[in-house]
């Protein structure tokens, strides 16, 4: 843990290797809790971490780099298995050799920047909308409608 912390340096926020079922659902499957009463479990428990962790006000290194699972789970709740981009030109719909929908949870406003860890700095894209968030000439514009739009859903979530 405290060599991959060094290692990674914050420059690349791609998390495209970062895929694992695992991380996706660290609670394991269905426990017959809502996806609706999940997410304001996971967003809750995700806001209180990185208060506890003094996230949401100033960063130490370490904390830059710690990941939250419940901050990623609640955003794969909260997502229904889809692309959350509004301007989503497609989501493949094959899934992985696991049966999970390819998405990857990135943070709209990078850890590195001083983004914190919790559910409405995060948004579930298809690797078509992550390049382009990633890569675009127009990825200023589309990470100001992420950001937007990962507010809205978080609090649309919430009612
Ligand atoms: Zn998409």
């Amino acid at each position: 843990m405290l060599d991959a912390l060094e290692t990674d340096t914050g420059e690349l926020h791609d998390e495209t290797g970062d895929y694992h079922p695992s991380d996706v659902y660290p609670e394991g499957p269905s426990t017959g809790e809502s996806d609706e009463d999940a997410y304001k479990r996971l967003a809750q428990k995700a806001e209180a971490n990185a208060k506890r962790r003094g996230q949401l006000k100033k960063l130490t290194l370490a904390d830059k780099y710690v990941r939250d699972p419940s901050a990623r789970a609640a955003v794969i709740k909260r997502c229904r298995n889809k692309c959350e981009s509004p301007d989503c030109a497609g989501h493949p719909t094959e899934r992985t050799t696991a049966g999970l929908p390819i998405l990857q949870v990135d943070h709209v406003k990078d850890l590195a920047k001083g983004g914190p860890d919790v559910p409405w700095n995060m948004i579930a894209l298809c690797p078509n909308c992550h390049a382009l968030k990633t890569y675009g000439e127009n990825r200023e514009k589309f990470r100001r409608l992420l950001a937007a739009t990962a507010r809205r859903l978080h609090e649309a979530n919430l009612e």
